[in-house]
This record gives C-alpha cells, sequence and structure tokens, in this order.
C-alpha cells in the first residue's frame, strides 16, 4: 500500500510552501511535493524581490487580503526569525488618468487607505531619484514595501517541517487522480505513488500539464529582471531612502523597481512589468539578450537617469496569466478532492501568506471566510 497522508500539496513554490506550512499547523498530516529543490530559480519565486503594496488597481476586492497577507507576513517574520519582509513605501507614477495612479488612488479611497498624492515637483524634491514629466502625478503609501521571495519560500518550507510535514524534493509529479466515491486521491511521480484525502496543487508556470482539465488557458511569460548599479552609488537607492515603485507611461508601458536591497556591490533591481515572450516552462529562454539590457538601461535614460550607471546581472522568470489576470483559487469544479492554486498572472507574491491561509481552509473545511469569488476558474473556463 502507498504512504497515505491527509493532504498532499504539489508544487512547494510560492503557494504551495505557504499551504504546506498553514495545513501542517493546523495539525494535518502533510506531504509536500516539488520537482526542483527548496526555493529555487526555475519558477516563478526567485530574484530577491517582490512588490508589496495595499491600494490596488488591478482590482479593489484584493485589498482586505492585503491587509491579511500583511498581519501574516508580520507572523511569519516572529515565527520563522527570517526577514521575509521590509517596509520601504511604495511610490506609484503616472498620468492622473492612468491605471497605476488613478486605479491606485480610487481604491486607497474605497478601502479608507492612508496615502499621499504627490506633484511632479513633490516627487522630484521627496525621492530625486526620479525625473517624472511635469504632468505626472505620484501616490504614496507608507505600508508598501518588499517581499523577499527565497526567504519566504525558506521559512514556510521550515515551519511546515517544524509542524510535522514531510517534504520531497527532486520529485517530480506525473498525474494525481481523485474521483470515486470513498475512494483517496492518488498522486503519481517519478519515485512513487502516495494517497490522501485531500490534493492540494500550485504547479504555477506548469499548470497547463498538471491541471489539464481545470478548463482555464494559463499561459506562460517570460520577464527579465535587471540589476544595475547605480551611477551615484547605492546612497539614493538605499531602502531607508528609497520606495518601491511602478510607473506607468502614457502608452501603458510600465516599469517597476527597488531599492538597493544587496548592500553597496548588489545594485538596484528593475523590470518591465508585462511585454514578455509567451513561452512553454519546459523550453525558457534563461539566456539574456544584450538589446534587452540595451533596451532597460535606454529606457531608464530619461526616467531614472542615474539608475543604469553599470549594468549587474539579469534573470529570468515566468508569469503564469490567465486571461482576466485575476488570480485562480478554488476547489477544482470537476473534482470536489481537489483545491487549486493557478494563474497569479504576476502579481501573486504579494499574497503568498493570505493564499496559503485560503487553501488550508479549502482543504480542511471546503470553505473560506475570505472573499475570492474574483478568484473562480468558472469565470474564465474555455
Ligand atoms: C519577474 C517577476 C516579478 C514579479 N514581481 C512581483 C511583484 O513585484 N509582486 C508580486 O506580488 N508578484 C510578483 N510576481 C509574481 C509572483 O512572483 C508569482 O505570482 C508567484 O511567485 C507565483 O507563485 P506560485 O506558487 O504560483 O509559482 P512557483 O513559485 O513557481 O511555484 C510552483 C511550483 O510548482 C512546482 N511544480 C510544477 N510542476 C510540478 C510537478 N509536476 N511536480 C512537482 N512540482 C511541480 C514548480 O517547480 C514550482 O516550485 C513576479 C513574478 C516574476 C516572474
Amino acid at each position: 500500500m502507498p504512504a497515505s497522508y491527509d493532504v498532499i500539496v504539489v508544487g512547494l513554490g510560492g503557494m504551495g510552501s505557504a499551504a504546506a506550512y498553514h495545513l501542517a499547523a493546523r495539525g494535518r498530516r502533510v506531504l509536500g511535493l516539488e520537482r526542483f529543490g527548496p526555493a529555487h530559480n526555475l519558477g516563478s519565486s526567485h530574484g530577491g524581490s517582490r512588490i508589496y503594496r495595499q491600494a490596488y488597481f488591478e482590482d479593489s476586492a484584493y485589498v482586505p487580503l492585503l491587509l491579511r497577507a500583511h498581519e501574516l507576513w508580520e507572523k511569519l517574520a516572529v515565527d520563522s526569525g527570517r526577514e521575509v519582509f521590509i517596509e520601504t513605501g511604495g511610490l506609484m507614477i503616472g498620468r492622473e488618468s492612468s491605471a497605476a495612479f488613478a486605479g491606485t488612488l480610487d481604491s486607497a479611497r474605497r478601502w479608507d487607505l492612508d496615502h499621499e498624492v504627490l506633484t511632479a515637483a513633490d516627487i522630484r524634491r521627496r525621492f530625486p531619484t526620479f525625473r517624472p514629466a511635469a504632468e505626472d502625478v505620484g501616490f504614496h503609501e507608507r505600508r508598501a514595501g518588499v517581499a523577499l521571495p527565497e526567504a519566504t519560500v525558506t521559512a514556510h518550507l521550515e515551519l511546515a517541517q517544524a509542524h510535522g510535514a514531510e517534504l520531497h524534493f527532486a520529485e517530480g509529479v506525473l498525474g494525481w487522480e481523485a474521483d470515486g466515491p470513498g475512494r483517496k486521491a492518488w498522486v503519481v511521480t517519478d519515485r512513487g505513488a502516495y494517497t490522501a484525502d485531500r490534493l492540494v496543487i500550485a504547479p504555477g508556470a506548469w499548470a497547463s500539464k498538471l491541471l489539464p482539465d481545470l478548463g482555464v488557458n494559463v499561459t506562460v511569460e517570460r520577464q527579465v529582471m535587471y540589476w544595475f548599479q547605480p551611477e551615484s552609488g547605492v546612497g539614493p537607492f538605499s531602502a531607508d531612502r528609497h520606495p518601491v515603485y511602478i510607473w506607468e507611461d502614457p502608452d501603458g508601458t510600465r516599469i517597476y523597481g527597488f531599492p538597493a536591497l544587496d548592500g553597496a556591490e548588489g545594485g538596484a533591481k528593475v523590470a518591465f512589468f508585462r511585454k514578455g515572450v509567451p513561452s512553454d516552462p519546459d523550453s525558457l529562454d534563461r539566456r539574456i539578450h544584450p538589446d534587452e539590457i540595451t533596451a532597460m538601461s535606454e529606457y531608464l535614460r530619461t526616467r531614472i537617469p542615474t539608475l543604469p550607471g553599470s549594468f549587474l546581472k539579469a534573470a529570468a522568470c515566468m508569469y503564469a496569466n490567465t486571461a482576466d489576470e485575476h488570480f485562480v483559487v478554488s476547489q477544482h469544479p470537476d473534482h470536489p478532492r481537489v483545491t487549486v492554486a493557478c494563474g497569479f498572472s504576476g502579481h501573486g507574491f504579494k499574497f503568498v501568506p493570505v493564499v496559503g491561509e485560503i487553501l488550508a481552509d479549502l482543504a480542511t473545511e471546503g470553505t473560506t471566510k475570505h472573499s475570492i469569488a474574483l478568484f473562480d476558474p468558472r469565470r474564465v473556463r474555455v
């Protein structure tokens, strides 16, 4: 007989590691299965930093989840003894009508979130690394900051293990089955087979391979993160002086970036938001091409002119997009024993701790007190 568990979590990246922790902390017998190593750099949860913000232009419905995520980041830091989150403040720059500014402001007003609206002159004075156009405006919120993805995944994995979860790395899941009255769910891997009462499947960019009958088209987009050593040195970019930011141009192009987090040598990270090349997760082009580096340096010259002093490094990552760029977090519509989490569409990491809590709720209670109607897969089923 194969070994049997209460819950098997497939995929121990951002979402799966958080689910494994919340389930194990509730006393469930948990098996976690991950094809790569712990906190690896081959999926969507690497690169040292992720923006966390509270006023949310993507949809105001995310705000209560962000507030709960904030509480859970703080708890995770205490429970794990790791630095998983740094509050730096966050700045949105764009024209008054841009989604980044107008949508964020609308969300802040709806939820009464603490914020300040800045003119272009205010931005230049308070955050002198930025060169906004005279018509640009800024939205600043103090509670925004940086989530540290590798440290977060490591913290969740360590705490899951401390609560008794069994975690297998370098073990790829080949398939699963979860139907039939009274039967348990089965998972077959390249090393063996296991059974459980419930499955949580959080496969990131591999959603279309592990969840073929979910009926949701999750497309993978290659994204590049760039680190530059600022011409000015990292001083003006240090985390106690520099916010995380998203900057939207009138043509819709967005960049986002971070303060310098890795000391004098590490530089500051910046990236284009979306605009990536459609890719297959198993054959992602992980090389960074010289013309990509040139394009980013040139883009920065007129906006954050001291940032592209010298190019340090770059890395590829994957967005896993749904058609409407909202998440899928739900019980599988056709398999009640299975809970799914996918399609985080390039903006999921800031929710990791609360998604872990929701997945544990769904897998143990079949329901959650959090409002997740927006994440129902049936809205985008093809
Ligand atoms: C460049 C970049 C910048 C981003 N910036 C931000 C940001 O600033 N703020 C923000 O909130 N979000 C951001 N995101 C998005 C966020 O990082 C993702 O939404 C989040 O990390 C997705 O987590 P996940 O658990 O779905 O995927 P992953 O962390 O990739 O986890 C999926 C796991 O499943 C495993 N797996 C897949 N198939 C199998 C199998 N068959 N067997 C076993 N294991 C399997 C994979 O190996 C992987 O470990 C960014 C993403 C990228 C790429």
